[in-house]
């Protein structure tokens, strides 16, 4: 898993993906660059969500707002007070750990300990076993599984209560060591704002502290008004909006997973008072075929429903999906009630309310919102997308199989040899394609290297130009996935693309 991991990290440099942030000063600590490949991927997952929620719901538009926002904006939505994560030092070694992480690392080892009491059982009993009468009448796996549970309702009620000194007990009780060093020596637990800070004007009696957004939803609550008046908007009806969020995280090597600078996808979608929980339902789904209409396989999908809800919400989901370190979030579906609305009209003052016509009523809707991280969409589409294939012969090829529609570069052609006329006319092929697609000029190395390369950079369709071509006008058109190749007219090029590439 680890290997996994590793490669899929080191393919993202190699192939111009992903770079680390500055790194000829040794990098920044969980901030990427997005490199001249990723930035088109980047881009096309972004345009896919775009797609899908903008164009193809008449009641829902999409806006920009900035990054930085009035001070008060951050009070109302309750970040200034509570967008904490609670932090323990080692004493030994000086790194610091999300306390509630490393709590609840130790409960999933409690937990994986269970898992192969039942996998050895079911090893012994094949057929006949019967996985839920042994998980409640095995006494050890009983324990675990009791064990597990009891340290998590614990930590979670401790930080519910913003009982710090009892979280740290709890770390100390099970004994939970720094997991680089194996040290036990630890500081008490402190709460940590997450919110990157600045300040606003030049002089310092004048300057103004600002905070870089923690997440976009707010410059969406802020516009309400101003959306549903100027587009005459009737609810329900929703606000797109992609851009960075700022996070100083607490991150230990998850590469583009959490990052401290990150990009959110999110929608809100303003409802009736009443009806919010038939919108939730709707968007969970809708929001699932979303993802698996990428084809990344239904079985790396799963929503966490919360039991335990923020303060500002009356329902919430996970869609999870199986990143190479496992299942975790991926998007996640809130019913925010009239929270966020209600908290910008007493701190600003001013009515955020709508009328309805058809009751001649005024109120403040409720707010069912997905919010999806960019990267994490990213890394889920490229860590699903690698993959080495043992081939007929026995080589091995290195392929990034991703969805058509999202590849950077759509074809690449490549003339056969580099003289008699062959590089002018992938040249002129080239020129007219490039006005729909992404395409790359590749004449160096034997074409088999260079079908390898354009297999590695994920490129769907490789067009190879031959002598047959200056001849008879037609071209080899060979498929990332299957290998296969077609003998096709240069003037078919174009729509045997776009039926596999267009969104
Ligand atoms: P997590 O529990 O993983 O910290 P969260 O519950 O704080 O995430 P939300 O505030 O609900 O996340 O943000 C919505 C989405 O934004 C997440 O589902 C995730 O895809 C993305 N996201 C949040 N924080 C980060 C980050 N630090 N780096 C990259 N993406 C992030």
């Amino acid at each position: 898993q680890d290997d996994l991991f590793k490669n899929i990290v080191s393919h993202a440099k190699e192939y111009g993906y992903i770079f680390p942030s500055s790194e000829i000063y040794d990098g920044l600590s969980a901030v990427y660059d997005y490199a001249q490949n990723g930035v088109e991927l980047k881009k096309n997952i972004r345009e896919y969500w775009w797609k899908a929620m903008v164009q193809m719901h008449e009641n829902i538009v999409g806006i920009d707002a900035a990054i930085l926002m009035h001070p008060t904006t951050w009070k109302a939505s309750g970040h200034v007070d509570a967008f904490n994560d609670p932090l323990i030092d080692n004493k030994d070694s000086k790194k610091r750990y999300r306390a509630d992480v490393l709590i609840e690392d130790y409960a999933e080892k409690i937990n994986q300990k269970a898992q192969k009491e039942i996998e050895k059982a079911r090893a012994r009993f094949g057929e006949a076993f019967n996985e839920q009468e042994f998980v409640t009448t095995n006494a050890r796996v009983v324990e675990y599984l009791a064990k597990k549970k009891e340290i998590l309702e614990r930590m979670a009620r401790s930080l519910e209560t913003e009982n710090l000194a009892d979280v740290k007990a709890l770390i100390e009780e099970l004994e939970i060591a720094d997991p680089e060093t194996g040290s036990k020596n630890w500081t008490d637990v402190k709460q940590f704002n997450l919110m990157f800070g600045t300040k606003l004007g030049a002089s310092a009696e004048s300057a103004m502290d600002l905070y870089l957004r923690p997440e976009t939803a707010q410059g969406i609550f802020v516009n309400f008004l101003n959306v549903q008046k100027s587009g005459r908007m009737k609810v329900p009806f929703g606000i797109a909006q992609t851009g960075k969020a700022f996070r100083n995280e607490i991150v230990a090597r998850q590469f583009i997973f959490r990052m401290r600078e990150f990009e959110q996808m999110e929608m809100q979608f303003f409802v009736k008072p009443g009806e919010e929980m038939q919108w939730y339902k709707y968007w969970k789904t809708t929001r699932l075929n979303w993802h698996l209409s990428l084809g990344l396989g239904k079985e790396n999908y799963r929503f966490h429903d919360h039991e335990k809800l923020a303060h500002y919400a009356n329902a919430a989901a996970d869609i999870e999906f199986n990143f190479p370190f496992g299942f975790k979030e991926l998007e996640g579906i809130h019913s925010r009630t009239d929270f966020d609305l209600k908290a910008h009209e007493k701190h600003s003052g001013r009515k955020l309310q709508y009328f309805d016509p058809e009751t001649n009523q005024n109120y403040v809707p409720y707010v069912v919102e997905t919010s999806v991280g960019l990267d994490r969409m990213f890394l889920a589409v490229f860590s699903n997308s690698l993959k080495e294939e043992t081939l007929e012969d026995g080589s091995v090829r290195t392929v990034l199989r991703l969805p058509a529609v999202l590849a950077p570069t759509k074809a690449a052609v490549l003339p056969l040899i580099k003289r008699d006329g062959l590089p002018e006319l992938a040249q002129e092929i080239i020129e007219d394609l490039k006005w729909d697609f992404n395409v790359a000029y590749d004449e160096k190395d034997a074409v088999g290297r260079r079908y390898r390369r354009q297999d590695a950079l994920g490129t769907p369709f490789c067009i190879t130009v031959d002598h047959q071509s200056l001849e008879d006008k037609t071209v080899t058109i060979r498929h990332r996935d299957s290998m296969k190749q077609d003998r096709v007219k240069v003037s078919e090029l174009k729509d045997i693309i776009n039926q596999e590439v267009s969104m």
